[in-house]
Order: structure tokens, then C-alpha cells, then sequence
């Protein structure tokens, strides 16, 4: 069996994972992904990267080659129910097929001298010898272990959080992708719901997400389908033409967004947890990505700065990024409050400080100025 002990062990092939086998590899620092799913699963859906994420995906090489296959925003529209509140600027923002993302890192992963091994699902992790085992039974050594196994990570339940599972966050949602002239980031707001639309692609491909908060506990799995008809049912508030063109037999999923409380740290012994696994968020402010990306960049250039010692590396990592993780969790849930606002006198409060005042660009605007290179200076 092929021996990994000078390698870093990626425990997850998702965007955390395929990112960070990119940012170490390029750094010259042996890594290696192991991934539960067969090599041709499908990523469906779509995704939008603010430039936080951008600039250090240009830093990786992919930026140019994802830009051309994406669409590129620079405003967003928000309107209630039916009537527009207001247009307001965003720094660049990019929406694509989470497929287009996945198959560009993974391709500059395997030009980089990546390995994949697809069919290996994490079983268990001896931290002592730093000896992995997967459902096949095969064993490995390696250096380190990076969990990027995402929000039901066997490696967090394990070392970080026992006996805590997965919390219905009270927000279920659908998602699609239809035919639109839709040309920006669109975001509609009514009481208790929301829905967010963009384009993909520069071919008329519109994905959007319809949020909604109820009691009813819906399961985690991006695969369950609904019907158009329960969609509008459940959106029957609003003017249907907000969604793309919706054909009975075009696949519609509806799921639970499930969530997990913060970690005092994201680093025990020699396991580093990154992504989802460390910090699942709500997806109302689109930055659970966004973060994955900064934090396998910013776990790379600690181990680049302090390959010696890669507890060091470690606790360079935790320091920046627990902080920001953190506070953008936070920040998620309560951009989710704000946008579901059933009070009228809040909402009219709400929606008058969005139409006279460039709060919700400014508030974006701190977030998408942060840049985990030099954040992570050390
Ligand atoms: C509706 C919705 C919309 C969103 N929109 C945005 C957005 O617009 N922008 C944004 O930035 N973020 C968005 N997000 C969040 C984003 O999708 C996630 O934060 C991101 O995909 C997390 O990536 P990850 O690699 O950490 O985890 P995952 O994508 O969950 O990847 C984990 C990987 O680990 C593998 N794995 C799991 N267990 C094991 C094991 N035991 N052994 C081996 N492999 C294993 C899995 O198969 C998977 O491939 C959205 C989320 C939702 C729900």
C-alpha cells in the first residue's frame, strides 16, 4: 500500500476538500483526498462566490476559466411580494453551476499532481499513530488529518463534539434551475419566506432558492423532489413570473437547512477541522462556500509558514479563523430574521432603510473585503 505518512490527509472531495488539496499542492506540500462518493457523482444546484473567495481562487489559478463559464454581478434588486423596494451596487459577485466550480478545482487538483480516492469513506481515525481506516479496510498514515467531511463529519462527532447532532435550523427550502431573460441577483422578501434568484450562466439558466421558516422538520438530503404545483402552493404570496419558467418535469428539490452550533476551536491533536465540518451557516448571506475556500487557503499558508511544526500552523489557523467564522454564522442567521419580517411597522422600517440608505451593500461590502492572504501574514 502506497505510504502517505509525509502527506496531509483530505478527508472530503466537496469544494472544502478539492481547495484545499489545490492550495496545498501548490504550496509543494504532499496532500491527499479521500472522498466517500464514486468519481462521476453529480454536484447540482447553484452557487454564488463574493470576492472574498474570488481573489484567492484567482491566487489558485481557476479564477479566469470559472469567470467565463459563470455570470458576473455588480448590483442586486430587492423587492417585497410584488413591488420592487430598491437596486443596490455590490462589489463583483459571481453565480454558477456548483458543477462548474467542482470540475475546475478538481482538474487543477489532478494537474497539480492530486490523487482522488473515490469509494473511501471514513470509518475511523486512530490520532495517536494518525492512522485513518476506510469502509474497503484500507489503512493509511499520514502527517495530518484535514476533516473537510462536511456538516455530518464522523471526524467532529468524533474529537470535537460528542453526542451533538445536526439541528433543523427552522428554515426549509426548494431549489431549480429554469429558463429566464433574468439578467442580476434577485432577491424577493414576504413574511416568513424569501426567494433568491440569479443567473448561471450567460445562457438564460436561472437557479433560484424559495426559503421558507416552518415548524416541520424536513430531511437534510439535496435530493428529495417536489412538485411545482407544492412549490407555488408554498410560495402562492408572491408573483409566480419571480421564479424561471417552471415545467412539470423539470426536477425540483426541497429540503431542511440543518445547522450546528459554533466550536471553541477548530483544531485537537492532529486533526484540523475546515469548511462545513467546523462552521455549517445558514445560506443567507452565501458565504458558507466563501468561507470554505478562505479557510483551506488560509490552513495552506499556515502550513507553508510553519511546515516544521504544524501544531503551530494549527494554531495560527484557529486564531484567524474561528474569529471570522463565527461572526459570519451569526451574522447568516441574522440576515435571515431580517429578511422574514412579519411585523409590518418593522418591515416598512426595514424596507426604508434599504431603499434610502446603501446599508445592505455597505454591510456586504465589509464582508467580501476580506482577504485571508494577507490575514494570514505570519
Ligand atoms: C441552499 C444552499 C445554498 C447555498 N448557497 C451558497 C452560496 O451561494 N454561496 C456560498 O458560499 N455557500 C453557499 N452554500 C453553502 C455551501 O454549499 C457549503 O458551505 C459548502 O458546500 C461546504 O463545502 P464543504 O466541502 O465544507 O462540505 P460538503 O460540500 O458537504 O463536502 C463534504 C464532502 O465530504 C464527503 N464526506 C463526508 N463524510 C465522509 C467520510 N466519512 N469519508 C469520506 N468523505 C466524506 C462528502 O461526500 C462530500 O463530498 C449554500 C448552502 C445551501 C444549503
Amino acid at each position: 500500500m502506497k505510504d502517505y505518512s509525509d502527506h496531509i490527509g483530505i478527508i472530503g472531495g466537496g469544494i472544502a476538500g478539492l481547495t484545499l488539496g489545490c492550495a496545498l499542492l501548490k504550496e509543494g506540500i504532499p496532500a491527499t483526498i479521500f472522498e466517500k462518493m464514486p468519481e462521476d457523482t453529480s454536484h447540482g444546484a447553484a452557487i454564488s462566490l463574493s470576492p472574498n473567495a474570488l481573489r484567492l481562487l484567482d491566487r489558485l489559478g481557476i479564477y479566469y476559466d470559472l469567470r467565463n463559464q459563470s455570470f458576473i454581478h455588480s448590483a442586486a434588486l430587492i423587492q417585497g411580494t410584488q413591488k420592487q423596494i430598491c437596486e443596490f451596487q455590490t462589489p463583483e459577485v459571481l453565480t454558477t453551476r456548483r458543477q462548474t466550480l467542482m470540475s475546475l478545482l478538481y482538474s487543477k487538483y489532478i494537474n497539480l499532481g492530486g490523487e482522488v480516492h473515490h469509494d473511501h469513506a471514513l470509518e475511523n481515525f486512530d490520532a495517536v499513530k494518525c492512522e485513518a481506516t476506510f469502509t474497503s479496510q484500507n489503512k493509511y498514515i499520514f502527517k495530518h488529518l484535514a476533516a473537510c467531511d462536511g456538516i455530518r463529519s464522523l471526524i467532529r462527532d468524533t474529537f470535537f463534539a460528542l453526542n451533538q447532532s445536526p439541528k433543523y435550523s427552522g428554515y426549509s427550502a426548494w431549489r431549480g434551475i429554469g429558463k429566464s431573460d433574468v439578467q442580476r441577483i434577485h432577491f424577493a422578501l414576504g413574511p416568513g419566506s424569501h426567494i433568491v434568484s440569479y443567473p448561471v450562466n450567460k445562457k438564460g439558466d436561472v437557479s433560484f432558492v424559495a426559503v421558507k421558516k416552518e415548524d416541520f422538520q424536513f430531511k437534510e438530503s439535496w435530493r428529495e423532489e417536489g412538485s411545482v404545483k407544492d412549490l407555488l402552493d408554498d410560495f402562492s404570496i408572491y408573483d409566480s413570473k419571480i421564479f424561471p419558467a417552471l415545467e412539470d418535469s423539470m426536477p425540483l428539490y426541497k429540503w431542511g437547512i440543518y445547522i450546528r452550533p459554533p466550536l471553541k476551536s477548530m483544531i485537537a491533536k492532529n486533526i484540523t477541522l475546515l469548511g462545513d465540518a467546523a462552521h455549517p451557516m445558514v445560506p443567507f448571506l452565501g458565504q458558507g462556500a466563501c468561507m470554505a475556500i478562505e479557510d483551506t487557503y488560509s490552513f495552506a499558508m499556515a502550513c507553508k509558514a510553519k511546515i516544521a511544526n504544524l501544531r503551530d500552523a494549527q494554531e495560527a489557523y484557529d486564531f484567524v479563523r474561528n474569529k471570522r467564522t463565527k461572526k459570519i454564522q451569526r451574522l447568516s442567521m441574522m440576515q435571515g430574521k431580517i429578511y422574514h419580517l412579519k411585523n409590518p411597522l418593522l418591515v416598512s422600517a426595514r424596507n426604508t432603510v434599504m431603499k434610502y440608505t446603501n446599508i445592505p451593500g455597505n454591510d456586504l461590502k465589509k464582508i467580501h473585503e476580506y482577504d485571508a492572504h494577507y490575514e494570514m501574514q505570519i
